[in-house]
């Protein structure tokens, strides 16, 4: 059982030709609500998988908040640790430009996940085989289920997004961390081949299409990324996560892991949307060979 503590966002995403200056009001091309939050991202993409997967996480009351609910239970996601609070629903408002963006994000209900809701919720975690962690949910959180985790030896996947959210003496209490190359600068303040020597078998870095690396102790291992022409790489690095700690709760070594995970990456660029794309494990089988 994976048990997963994040965020659970509704993604509002408006198409327009232009962006408004301040004070003008444009009229948008399409608009569209997407079930997002890097938690949910990685709960959906582990359970697509086969995982079994429990999700601990706070939404609003509100539709939306109703929506993401039902949209996780369909994925066969065990939805007993969210709770419902008074705040709204954590929502990206995101405008779409061409290739440009500009996004306004509120927190709201994520940031209401509290030491409360996780010792409601302790024997899920207790019983896990591994935990999975964002850092868009608060940070005394997040430690509060460290300390947990390490009572009962139960491995902590960490997804340092957003990076900026991190703090560095968490590393000894965390089993695997996966930053992206500008995560990993940003985190660490050195090239990305520096720090994987400083953790070995703990950093794995996500390469973007060169798939990712880690350092084996006495050499640093690029598993190359499968070569796909992506259409969307929006939610790319969720499904490494969640491809990831499928593949390790399998009993897969580091290696196989990653191999497993960048091909569930790459299934997932090939369509548009975070969740959208996330592969069966069927597809990526098919394309292991
Ligand atoms: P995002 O924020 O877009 O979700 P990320 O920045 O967290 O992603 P990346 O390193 O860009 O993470 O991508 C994660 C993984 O997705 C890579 O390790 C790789 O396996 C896969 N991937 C990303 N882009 C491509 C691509 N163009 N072709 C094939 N695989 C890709």
């Amino acid at each position: 059982m994976i048990t997963v503590i994040g965020s659970i966002n509704m993604d509002l995403v408006v198409e327009t030709d232009t962006f408004p200056k301040q004070g003008e009001t444009v009229q948008g091309k399409l608009f569209t609500t997407i079930p997002g939050g890097k938690g949910a991202n990685q709960a959906v993409a582990a359970a697509r998988l086969g995982s079994q997967v429990r999700m601990i996480g706070a939404v609003g009351d509100d539709s939306f908040g109703i929506e993401l609910y039902k949209k996780l239970m369909s994925e066969n996601i065990d939805v007993s640790g969210i709770v419902k609070t008074n705040n709204s629903t954590g929502i990206a408002n995101i405008l779409l430009h061409n290739r440009d963006n500009r996004i306004l994000f509120v927190p709201g209900a994520n940031f209401d996940l509290n030491k409360e809701i996780i010792d409601a919720n302790i024997q899920l975690i207790r019983e896990s085989k591994l935990v999975m962690m964002q850092l868009e949910i608060p940070a005394e959180t997040i430690e509060y289920v460290f300390t947990i985790c390490q009572e009962h030896a139960i491995p902590v996947l960490l997804n340092p997004a957003p990076a900026a959210n991190f703090k560095k003496e968490w590393m000894n209490q965390i089993t695997y961390l996966t930053p992206n190359e500008t995560e990993c600068e940003l985190i660490f303040g050195a090239d990305w081949e520096t720090v994987l020597k400083e953790y070995p078998n703990k950093v794995i870095v996500t390469l973007g299409s060169e798939g990712a690396a880690y350092y084996d102790g006495s050499k640093i291992v690029r598993i190359p990324g499968f070569k796909t022409t992506a259409v969307d790489t929006t939610g790319a690095g969720d499904t490494f996560n969640g491809a990831f700690a499928h593949a390790i709760c399998s009993g897969k070594s580091i290696d196989d892991a990653v191999e497993f995970a960048n091909i569930a990456a790459s299934l997932s660029v090939e369509k548009f949307g975070a969740q959208g794309g996330m592969p069966t494990i069927d597809e990526v089988l098919a394309r292991l060979g």
